[in-house]
């Protein structure tokens, strides 16, 4: 396991257990030994046709453990409670989960109903996010929060205020200046009375990738001028009392808890001033940021780290608002966190398979004729290439044997492109270079082991700016892996690939497909339950993985899968571009019925029946590949 950190960034969910598969550990340190799940059994369930009511899902496929959700959303829970209890703090945390993390009615679902002893709430940044929400915060507990955030309209505004109409706690946060005259207007016409809160655009700046939120250029919040003149408005307008909660958001993955507390202080400072000019100030809400430590690394000048844990995170923050307001003698605010990345990641795992992986097809060492009539045809410079090459090899000197390859190739290759040389000699020349290399031990050792994925559609955030997240094989981790290999996905696409690991390595350590557990080589890619599946795109019209809930079952070592759902079908991600799929298969049967009414088809003897029903089968099934298409080499 140390091979791929899994208990550096694993602990206390994942691990490795006697068999070599990585098994889950639900409800973290309070898990039982025999309420570890093992999660190859539950791929293996989740794809065999045989089970799920004979329903096999095809790959790839997420995983969700809704008990890791609750024990995250309870660790964040506790941390403050602890840090509120040992610090004399005098109120409390009541946390919202920002729904663009994971809106999966589920996820969103789950968090609402094992928040509810919390008072934990939801925010939103958009219309359909705040529809969604107070669906489901309707099933929640009367005091959690609903934070509205995002740039707003009169319709957003309107939407928020229904939501305080039907008893939900909805605060409209201010994001811009303009969005104030919407508020006061509408509220009045539909005569509810808002709670409104303020975003703050702090000084204090968080320069990693996530940081560009922050500071003075931020692209969100108030300036102090523009807070001032906020609170001008309000007071004119009979409103300040209305005016409840301080925002602020310094970026996510915050790297440490000084850069942390000096942000919140600071947005401490401006709540104190709020409360001095009269707003009925009562709760300050401190964005999300709480990082996750990818790599294991607990590092703090990376963006896959942070140098900090939960406990120490929920201590720095009680202990900066309490300073602050101690010393200006202002009554301690509820705290309000919107911890997103920290919530849903660790809840589900996306697994996939690795099909094929390259192979280097070393030949046989040339014959001593064919290498002579070879090396006539070659021009003077390759000439000189190849007795340079061939003197290195036998001196052993890999660095220069490399140099006279590659330009031994290159020179070929022009030769093949005036026409000198044929498709059989350059394919010798590069058989020539590759024995050679191979002889001397030089050979490439990395392979490409092709996955049935879409780096686009399932890991986009590594796609888009080369967030890493852990990979690792989900079995025969008690085998030492004999290859590295790099990830190359379904796409027809350079860039749908993964090179790029945690610990700053540029391959993975794998095994040879083929040998063990039928054939099959699953992967898992963990702690991608934030922001990944939102996110996803259709490159090429791969569409999402297929999903399944687990929950632990009565009896011990065994599990429940409590809802499965296939992944979009060909004619799910066809109808997303607005074809319609149920005509183009008429279409295409007409077509069919024509042509072989006719005998002109291809393919004689084909019947109509079949080509239909495999046409229609085409439109039902998932985009990627299926698992009878696999050729592990
Ligand atoms: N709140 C706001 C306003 C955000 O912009 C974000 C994300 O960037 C979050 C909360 C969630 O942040 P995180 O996932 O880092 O907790």
């Amino acid at each position: 396991s140390d091979l791929y950190r899994v208990d550096g960034w694993g602990a206390p969910y994942f691990s490795v257990n006697s068999s070599g598969d990585i098994s889950v550990r639900p409800h973290g340190t309070d898990t039982l030994p025999h309420q570890e799940i093992d999660l190859l059994k539950v791929v293996k369930k989740a794809s065999d046709p045989k089970n799920l009511g004979g329903l096999g899902l095809q790959m790839p496929l997420v995983v969700r453990f809704p008990d890791v959700l609750k024990n995250r959303l309870e660790t964040l829970q506790s941390a403050f409670d602890m840090a509120i209890n040992s610090q004399g703090y005098e109120a409390h945390y009541q946390g919202v989960y920002p729904v663009k993390c994971n809106q999966d009615r589920f996820v969103v679902e789950d968090i609402v109903k094992f928040g509810s002893t919390y008072r934990f709430g939801l925010e939103a940044g958009s219309k359909p996010e705040l529809l969604l929400a107070m669906n489901c915060l309707s099933k929640g507990s009367a005091d959690a929060l609903l934070v509205c955030n995002g740039f707003k309209d009169t319709e957003y505004i309107s939407l928020a205020l229904v939501a305080r109409k039907l008893l939900l706690n909805s605060v409209i946060v201010l994001e811009q200046e303009e969005e104030l005259d919407l508020v006061i207007d509408i509220s009045r016409k539909m005569s509810v009375r808002p709670v409104i809160g303020l975003r703050a655009k702090l000084r204090t700046k968080h320069s990693g990738h996530f940081g560009s939120t922050s500071g003075e250029k931020g692209k969100f919040g108030l300036t102090t001028t523009q807070i001032l003149r906020v609170v001008k408005k309000l007071d004119e307008s009979g409103m300040l009392d209305c005016l409840q909660l301080l925002h602020f958001h310094i970026g996510s993955q915050i790297p440490t808890t000084e850069l942390l507390a000096d942000g919140v202080g600071e947005a401490t400072q401006i709540y104190s001033e709020l409360v001095r000019l009269g707003a009925g100030m009562k709760f300050i809400d401190i964005g999300g940021g709480l990082g996750i430590d990818y790599d294991g690394s607990k590092s703090s000048n990376s963006d896959v780290s942070v140098g900090y844990g939960i406990e120490e995170y929920a201590s720095a923050v009680v202990q900066a608002v309490l300073y602050v307001c101690d010393r200006k003698g202002v009554k301690h605010p509820v705290i309000c966190s919107e911890s997103g990345r920290a919530i849903v990641s660790h809840h589900s795992i996306l697994i996939f398979e690795a099909v094929s992986a390259s192979t280097t097809h070393v030949s046989t060492q040339p014959s001593s004729g064919g290498l002579q009539s070879l090396v006539e045809t070659l021009n003077e410079d390759a000439r000189a290439d190849y007795r340079n090459l061939s003197a290195a090899a036998v001196r052993g000197e890999y660095d220069t044997c490399l140099i006279y390859s590659d330009q031994l190739k290159q020179r070929c290759v022009e030769q093949f492109k005036d026409g000198s040389l044929d498709i059989e000699q350059l394919a010798a020349v590069d058989s020539i270079c590759e024995w050679v290399s191979k002889a001397i031990g030089v050979a490439d050792p990395v392979r490409t082991y092709h996955v049935n994925l879409s780096v686009f559609t399932s890991i986009p955030d590594f796609w888009g700016f080369s967030q890493l997240f852990p990979i690792v094989p989900i079995h025969r981790l008690d085998e030492k892996p004999t290859m590295r290999g790099i990830l190359s996905d379904l796409t027809c696409d350079s860039d749908g690939k993964v090179d790029k690991f945690i610990g700053g390595e540029s391959s993975l350590p794998l095994h040879e497909i083929g040998s063990g557990d039928g054939g099959r080589y699953y992967l898992g890619m963990f702690l991608g339950g934030a922001y990944e599946e939102a996110l996803g795109g259709l490159h090429n019209l791969f569409g999402g993985p297929s999903v399944v809930r687990v929950m632990q079952s009565d009896s011990p070592h065994s599990f429940a899968v409590t809802r499965s759902v296939p992944g979009p079908s060909c004619a799910d991600v066809l109808r997303a571009m607005q074809f319609e799929p149920e005509l183009m298969f008429e279409t295409l049967k007409h077509r069919a019925e024509e042509f072989l009414e006719q005998g002109e088809g291809e393919g004689e003897g084909l019947a109509f029946g079949s080509l239909t029903s495999s046409l229609a089968q085409s439109f039902h099934n998932m985009p990627y590949l299926s698992s009878c298409c696999f050729t592990a080499e």
